[in-house]
């Protein structure tokens, strides 16, 4: 990788974080109301070293096993953060107990239990998001949020998740379909915040803080639409490698 390569990684993650911050203060919040997460799936360690050397400390990924090796071999820089994102199968659930900070991605009961099991013999309380499919593409994970008039019957399908002590449930995530035009995701962000009005409304006991939404090429929107983290690989560190 040229240094040029590594100079521009800073200068794109500090031009994406004045851009969260103007969305942040459009949407009437400050711009630490909204956080960064730099997606680093996929992509070699040098990129990942100078967004972190730029300030980065939250970073996201969706294979854990991936993100063994990039944590050793962030081990002597600043402490960072790393947030689970992607589908996490069943035998992976052990490296998000030890290694991550939080999941983005939490989408079935028996994964809950799974992890609440692991996480209790861990001593640990991991905060946990839970993804929804709110655009109802068959190829996209998450518990079903297309149909609002199957809320009611959604929300006693995750209550299972809310009491298990060992994972803090903190709002929700979603990735919702791709357009070429962000305005034209909207809709399914708003979908998505209407769904965390509704399971506030629903589980008031439980926090409802959080909504995981907005990629590269559609953050601004998102964040209008009152997004408190972004998660954003390809705008910094530039394409995945193929
Ligand atoms: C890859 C990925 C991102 C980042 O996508 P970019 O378009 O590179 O910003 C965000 N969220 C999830 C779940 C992803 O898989």
């Amino acid at each position: 990788m040229e240094t040029a390569d590594l100079t521009t990684i800073a200068e794109r993650y500090h031009r994406v974080q004045a851009r969260v911050a103007q969305a942040a203060r459009r949407s009437g919040r400050t711009p630490e109301a909204v956080r960064l997460v730099v997606v680093v799936k996929a992509q070699p360690i040098e990129r990942i070293r100078a967004v972190v050397a730029a300030g980065a400390r939250d970073l996201g990924e969706n294979y854990p096993e991936q993100a063994l090796p990039k944590m050793q071999a962030l081990q002597d820089g600043p402490p960072v953060r790393w947030h689970m994102i992607g589908h996490l199968q069943r035998r992976k659930t052990r490296i998000v107990v030890q290694h991550f900070h939080m999941l983005h991605s939490l989408d079935s009961v028996p994964l809950a239990q799974r992890l609440e099991r692991q996480l209790a013999q861990a001593g640990r309380v991991l905060p946990t998001l839970l993804e929804f499919n709110v655009g109802g593409e068959a190829q996209k994970h998450g518990w079903p949020a297309h149909d609002e008039r199957a809320w009611p019957a959604l929300a006693d399908a995750i209550a299972p998740v809310l009491d298990l002590p060992h994972l803090q449930v903190q709002g929700l995530m979603t990735v919702p379909p791709w357009r070429a035009d962000p305005e034209e995701v909207r809709p399914f962000f708003r979908r998505l915040r209407r769904l965390r009005d509704f399971l506030a409304r629903r589980f008031p006991r439980s926090t409802w803080e959080h909504l995981s939404m907005g990629m590269s090429h559609d953050f601004e929107v998102a964040i209008e639409e009152g997004a408190t983290f972004v998660r954003i690989g390809s705008a910094i560190l530039g394409p995945r490698p193929g």
